[in-house]
């Protein structure tokens, strides 16, 4: 058996000119502020990518670029400001930032009503609740990936692999309101291969090249590949590999994501969801759902 390739850069195309729709019924034009401190090549590039899809879909994209050497202070100014400005949505603050910034102080700083990252405190708490929040981008990615396989999850086996406040826990919560059976698997479970071969569904968010091989994997179950990992392709040249062990993954899964194309596409996708859902707040409206 060959499993199906979930196809995470169309879904995410669909989704995105759902927004960009759904903007222009509603007579909105969210802005979304994405801050860049220092010159990190991946954040970089996902910066570009972020500031020219939020155009393409219409929204008003603010980009505030600053040398590695601003100080906390400054940051924190800047992300008070646009708290203060009725143009500005949604603000992400791209990590990781320089040293010297404490990440929790500036998510802390950001408005929850405009935090579309979904990091803050207030957010992940209303989340953990099951209460109406900004719920983070991947992770929400990743059950719109999970759905378009399986739209009902109830009753699921679901084991997610890593725990991080990015996207482990929130994917676990996300997936525990979808009435999964949720397992949260990590650097100190035991037996990871045989916790993880019990799963239906199967979400790895480790960052660990080709962590999951085949025979962790349980024949026909889907496979949620949210891992980046750059790795060595021959001499001077490199390649992008998930935390699966793609080639022989595909060969018992049902159904699984390639990397790249699959859960990264998506974040942005939904980060514009979520700028949407900010601006239909600020404007007293109820926001579509996705
Ligand atoms: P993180 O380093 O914050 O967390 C990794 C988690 O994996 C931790 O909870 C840790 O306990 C667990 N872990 C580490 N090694 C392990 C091992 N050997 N066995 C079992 N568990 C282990 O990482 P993160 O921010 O959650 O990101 C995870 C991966 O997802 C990275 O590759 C990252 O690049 C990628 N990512 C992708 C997107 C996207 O848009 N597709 C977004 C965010 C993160």
């Amino acid at each position: 058996m060959s499993a199906r390739i979930i196809d995470g850069k169309a879904i995410a195309e669909k989704l995105r000119l759902r927004v960009a729709e759904e903007a222009d019924r509603l007579g909105l034009r969210p802005g979304l502020a994405v801050i860049i401190v220092g010159d990190n090549p991946a954040s970089q590039v996902y910066v570009r990518n972020k500031v020219k899809q939020t155009e393409e879909a219409g929204f008003t994209s603010f980009e505030h670029r600053l040398p590695e050497e601003t100080a906390e202070a400054d940051l924190l100014r800047i992300v008070a400001d646009l708290n203060g400005d009725p143009r500005v949505h949604g603000i992400l603050v791209q990590l990781p930032l320089p040293d010297h910034i404490d990440p929790d102080l500036v998510i802390r700083a950001i408005d929850p009503a405009k935090d579309v990252d979904g990091f803050h405190p207030i957010n992940a708490g209303r989340l953990a609740v099951g209460q109406d929040s900004l719920v983070p981008c991947t992770p929400q990615g990743c059950v719109i990936l999970a759905k378009s396989v399986q739209p009902d999850l109830t009753g699921l086996d679901a084991v997610v692999l890593g725990r991080s406040n990015i996207v482990g826990k929130p994917v676990a919560q996300l997936l525990i309101q979808e009435n999964a059976t949720v397992t949260v698997a990590h650097s100190k479970t035991r037996d990871l291969d045989e916790v993880c071969a019990r799963a239906d569904l199967l979400v790895a968010a480790v960052g660990r090249a080709e962590l999951v091989r085949k025979h962790w994997i349980k024949p026909g179950a889907t496979v949620i590949d949210v891992g980046i990992n750059r790795v060595s392709a021959g001499p001077g040249r490199t390649k992008l590999v998930g935390d699966v062990a793609f080639e022989e993954a595909r060969e018992v899964a049902g159904a699984i994501t390639p990397v790249p194309g699959g859960v990264g596409p998506m974040t942005i996708a939904c980060l514009l969801a979520n700028t949407l859902k900010a601006a239909c707040r600020a404007a007293g409206k109820p926001a579509p759902r996705f």
